[in-house]
Order: C-alpha cells, then structure tokens, then sequence
C-alpha cells in the first residue's frame, strides 16, 4: 500500500498524498543559453516530464529562469548549492520551487529563503545526496549509511520546521541501491513529507536503466515515492521515457506504448530485432496507453501476445497481423511494419484501447 504522505504543491502539480507519482528530469544544458534550455525543456514535455529541474550556478542563471519560464509549461525547480542570493534571485525570477541542501547554508541565510518561499508559497526540496555528506556524521558513524543519511535529512527538516516552515518535500539520493533503498525506508517511518526517489550517479544509460528500476521500482513497491527521477548519463529525455516504464511495471501510471516483444527462438524465420526495434523507436512519441506486440513467429506469436492490442507476427516471406490475440490478416513481410504503424496511429486516433 502506498505511504500516505501530505500533500504540497509545485506550480499547479500536486504531489503527494492519493496523486499520481510525478515524473521528473532535469536539464543538462547551461541554464544561462535560455534557446537550448527551453528547447531541451520542451522536448521533455513532448516526452510527459511533469516537473524539471534547472541547475543555478550562478546570478545570468538565476535571472534567465523568468525567461525560461515563460516559454515552458511546466512547474520549474531551481537547483540551488551554498548561495543563498541564488535562491532567493531564482525565486524572483519566478521558479516554483526550491531544490537546497539547508546543511550548506548558515541558518540566518536559511531564514532569508524560506521567508521568500513562504511569501509565495513555494516548496523546498531537501536534496540529501550520499556523495555530500556532512563529514561530522560520517565521523558520527564512522561510514556512509542510511543512518547518517537520514540524520542528515532530520536536521535539516528540523532547521525549516522550526522556522514554521512544513512545504517539504525530501530526496535522499546515492548511487548504491541498497543504501538509497534503507535510507528512504528509515526515513518514511520517521516523517509523513512527500518524498523525491531515485538512484543518482547511476552510470551509463543501460547500467542506470538497471540500477534506476531496481531501486525505485521497490521502493515504489513498497509504497514509497512521490515524484521520481532516473538519473542517466544520457539524454534526459531518456530519463523521462525510462520513468513512465517503471511505473508502468508496477501498474502505478500508464503512458504510452507498452511494447511486447518475444526473446525469439529457432522458430524465427524473420529480422525479429531490428523489426521490434523501429516499431518501438517510431511509436515513442505515443501518448496514448495501447499495448503493440511484435512476435517472433506465426505459429505461437498471436497466443503469446494475445494481451497486446494489436501485434503482428514474422514468418517466412508473411506474417501476420493480429488483434487481442485474433489473427485480422496476412501480410507480406516487407510491409509487417508499416501496416502495423497505421493500425496504431488508426487505434490512436480513434481514442483508444482503453488498456
Ligand atoms: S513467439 Fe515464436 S519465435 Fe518468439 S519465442 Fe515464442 S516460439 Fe519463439
């Protein structure tokens, strides 16, 4: 069952509580080019990015957020490491909310943010990252571990609640699944805040893919998570993509293609991967849920699929083309892909599968 955390907005996504678990990415460009940026911005909305963030690294960052923001849709976080005068000039600029690390600032510059935050109702994101520990609780506990991790988190939750500041939401992020995952446990069953998962520094987009879906995707199964983000060493569009697949798999959002593809076997008489391969690259951009299944052979392809709402199955010089595991028609295999295309883009236009 999903943890039942309180509920705090950025812009006009809720998060938290009953609502969807929100995916979201962060720019790899230099948020001072405000061309690339909102350009890169807009891609990840084409792609479903419900939040994103922006790294501030300096004043022209800070500034370019007003600009940024007016050619976007999307609810903007501003990254924000030590300086306060970033955060508060990113605010001015109009971000919706903060991503900080409280521990790195002196209180009373502390108090300056969270002041402006209050004023416009803005939340903090407390990001507590393994790689940046404060070395006092290392020492503390002599390694990193969750328990130094969450201490982390604690004391700086304390120094915003203790301003009367609640509009939290809290990451906890390191590269090892294990460690991510035992530090989000302990600390959901200390505070009822919204809570920001994913595995960071995960590694090269296929190594990450992994370590993303198994740290997030228990998490999630456990109930914990509110906004997500699979942190790659890729095109953050990637990153987007990848998210909605992991909540696919747990059945929590349902977006897109759900593609369905044999592994293949000595019964394959056709190109069955390049095939699954550019039916999956040419049908990404597919908002609408339906389920496409590309199978091996005729024989056992449309009975193996028969949950896809349309499929079609290779064979020698044919295949077919099959619909909830119903064979509609034979096709000569040169044009297997195309008349599948048009089917979808037909089911698309059509309004759906309702799958
Ligand atoms: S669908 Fe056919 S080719 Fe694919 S794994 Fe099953 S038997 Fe093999």
């Amino acid at each position: 069952m999903r943890r039942l955390s309180r509920v705090i907005k950025v812009g006009n996504v809720s998060i938290g509580g009953n609502n969807p678990i929100i995916v979201q990415s962060m720019t790899n460009t230099d948020t001072r080019d405000v061309a690339a940026t909102v350009r890169q911005i807009l891609a990840l909305e084409a792609a479903g990015c419900e939040i994103i963030r922006v790294a501030v690294i300096d004043t022209e960052a800070a500034a370019a957020i007003a600009d940024i923001k007016s050619q976007i849709n999307i609810p903007l976080i501003a990254d924000i490491h030590f300086d306060h005068r970033l955060a508060l000039r990113s605010i001015e600029s109009g971000a919706d909310g903060l991503r900080i690390n409280p521990g790195n600032m002196k209180a009373e510059r502390v108090k300056e943010v969270v002041t402006a935050c209050q004023e416009r109702k803005l939340p903090i994101r407390i990001g507590v990252n393994a790689g940046s520990l404060d070395h006092r609780l290392l020492e503390k506990y002599g390694h990193l571990c969750a328990e130094a991790m969450v201490e982390s988190a604690m004391d700086n939750i304390k120094l915003l609640e203790d301003m009367g500041f609640n509009d939290i939401k809290i990451s906890l992020k390191a590269s090892s699944v294990l460690l991510t995952i035992a530090a989000y446990r302990l600390l959901a069953s200390k505070v009822d805040y919204p809570l920001h998962v994913g595995i960071t520094e995960a590694g090269t987009k296929d190594r990450a893919l992994i370590k993303s879906a198994m740290g997030i995707g228990i998490l999630l199964y456990e109930g914990i998570g509110d906004t997500i983000r699979v942190s790659l060493t890729a095109d953050p569009v990637d990153e987007v993509w990848a998210g909605y697949e992991i909540l696919r798999s747990l059945d929590l959002r349902n977006r897109g293609v759900e593609l369905i593809s044999c592994p293949s076997c000595g019964r394959c008489q056709f190109d069955l991967i390049n095939t699954a391969e550019e039916v999956d690259r040419r049908t990404r951009h597919i908002e609408q849920p339906i389920k496409i299944a590309v199978m091996g052979c005729v024989v056992n392809g449309p009975g193996e699929a028969r949950e896809a709402d349309i499929g079609i199955a290779g064979g020698s010089g044919a295949g077919l083309l099959f619909k909830q595991g119903q064979v509609v028609r034979k096709i000569p295999e040169q044009d297997l892909i195309d008349e599948l295309l048009k089917e979808i883009y037909q089911e698309v236009e059509k309004g759906g599968t309702g799958s």
